[in-house]
């Protein structure tokens, strides 16, 4: 299996150089040259598989041989051992053809475990091999830092750091990423906003010295490996609700179009997905976009689905690039223009074909609430406020859809990750699950740094260099 880039000008790579390298060199996000494809009698053999067992088979023809399928195995029935539900990601009923799916059962109660446990032991297992090891640098305004610095913890080959805004993050994300006793992880915290966080990130890996010296690493979601293992539950959930003989549809608020996405790509491998719901919230990007086929950036505005406020969604990219029938010069003068412009504008054919597929639905804060408190009085579900996107989104999408076909709507985070959404809605806070209900009095180490790249690259150079001499 070869990758290759959306921007057509970067060398085809296997897996192996993808997982590592993240964006291709031309700017572009890489792409499988061709799907593998399942037939029915393949998504047939899937029912009654256990999660690693069914994400062994969803992921093995993207790995291809550049990891031996034993080694593969290994990583995923470690990931998903670690989860807090036997199933890793369990299905409920809401209403007649409408089913939630819990992808909150990782160590840090958001979708996002669900890949990066499974990318850091890629990583993991490809530096070993290699004899290599890297620095890892990212910005977080929350979910996937605590993402990232679990997945990282007790990795060899990784040394990981992750900047957020000093006192901009919900105190259950801080404490899930400062309370993490590993020596090679660091959720440092930076006096400015998230922004000067990613400009630090940004400058850091510009320091072509600094980038080289120390082998920086991201782990953002546009690499490949980030989208793959979110395959894998779009296939558990059609299979187990009846797939390949009745196709489904599923609802998914959106940020940068990774989840999604991951979605779009089951489809492409024949996993029968009838339509795609994007939730938005007041930034609303995407469904304007679907709206009129004109993509135009605004100013972020903060609202109570924070992991959601976004300004661009970069994994649209991937998207566009089949939408343009694969033609790189095509996207890579579109997104350059866009950056330039702060918009772009597609033809009512791509339009139309973006459309057929893809429903979107806005629900700004008051709506996320109300959603929230309606779900709980109708089925006794407590709903974050992005997965209250997704559902308000499928009811705003119900007329334009198949009532035959049923709708899971993706539970992408546990709701006491968002207490100041719940209580609005419902009056108090969710409790944490058990297995983490003493989060808020375990030890933190927090180190606070000024907004200045000279002091993150000091404490970069002190922990790694230490740990080098350890070794
Ligand atoms: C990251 C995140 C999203 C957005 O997902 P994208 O892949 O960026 O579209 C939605 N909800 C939660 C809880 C998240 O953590």
């Amino acid at each position: 299996m070869q990758y290759i880039s959306t921007r057509g000008r970067a060398p085809a790579l296997p897996f192996d150089e993808v997982l590592l390298s993240g964006l291709a060199r031309d700017g572009g996000l890489y792409v499988p040259a061709v799907w593998p494809l399942f037939s029915r009698d393949d998504i047939r053999a899937l029912k009654g598989l256990s999660y690693p067992e069914l994400a062994l088979r969803v992921m093995q023809p993207f790995v291809g041989d550049t990891i031996p399928t034993d080694a593969l195995k290994r990583i995923v029935d470690e990931t998903y051992a670690g989860f807090g539900h036997r199933c890793a990601a369990p299905l409920k009923q809401l209403a007649p053809n409408l089913w939630l799916m819990e992808l909150f059962h990782g160590p840090t109660l958001a979708f996002k475990d669900y890949a990066m446990q499974v990318l850091a032991r890629l990583f993991d297992h490809v530096l070993a091999a290699r004899g290599e090891r890297v620095t890892i640098v990212g910005a977080t305004s929350g979910d996937t830092g605590a993402a990232a610095v679990e997945a990282c913890r007790d990795r060899d080959n990784i040394d990981c750091f992750i900047l957020f805004p000093k006192g901009r993050v919900s105190p259950v994300q801080q404490r899930q990423m400062t309370t993490v006793d590993a020596a090679n992880v660091h959720a440092i915290a930076v006096e400015g906003t998230f922004d000067d966080c990613q400009d630090l990130v940004k400058a850091a890996f510009n320091d072509t010295a600094f980038r080289d010296g120390y082998n920086l690493s991201a782990v953002n979601s546009i690499n490949w490996a980030r989208i793959m293992p979110q395959i894998v539950y779009y296939f558990w959930a059609a299979v187990n609700l009846g797939a390949p003989e009745r196709p489904v549809s599923f609802a998914v608020p959106t940020g940068n179009f990774g989840n999604v996405y991951a979605a779009y790509a089951a489809l492409q491998m024949g996993l029968p997905i009838e339509r795609l719901v994007i939730g938005s919230n007041s930034n609303d990007i995407l469904t304007r976009f679907l709206a009129d086929g004109v993509m135009e950036m605004r100013g972020v505005v903060p609202t109570l689905s924070p992991s959601m406020d976004i300004q661009v969604s970069s994994n649209f990219e991937r998207l566009l690039f089949d939408l343009m029938d694969r033609d790189g010069a095509e996207v890579d003068a579109t997104l350059t223009a866009f950056r330039r412009d702060g918009r772009f504008a597609v033809g009512s054919n791509r339009l139309t074909r973006a459309t057929n597929l893809i429903l979107g639905g806005t629900s700004d804060d008051d709506a996320t609430v109300a959603t929230i408190r309606r779900v709980r009085d109708e089925t006794g579900e407590l709903l974050d406020p992005h997965t209250a996107v997704g559902v308000g989104a499928a009811e705003l999408t119900k007329a334009d859809r198949d009532p035959a076909v049923p709708l899971i709507a993706l539970a992408c985070a546990h709701p006491a990750k968002f207490a100041e959404a719940i209580e609005r809605a419902v009056g108090t806070p969710a409790p944490l699950p058990e297995r983490m209900a003493d989060l808020m009095t375990r030890p933190e180490r927090n180190p606070v740094i000024p907004n200045d790249l000279g002091a993150l690259q000091d404490y970069i150079r002190n922990r790694v260099d230490s740990r080098g001499a350890a070794a």
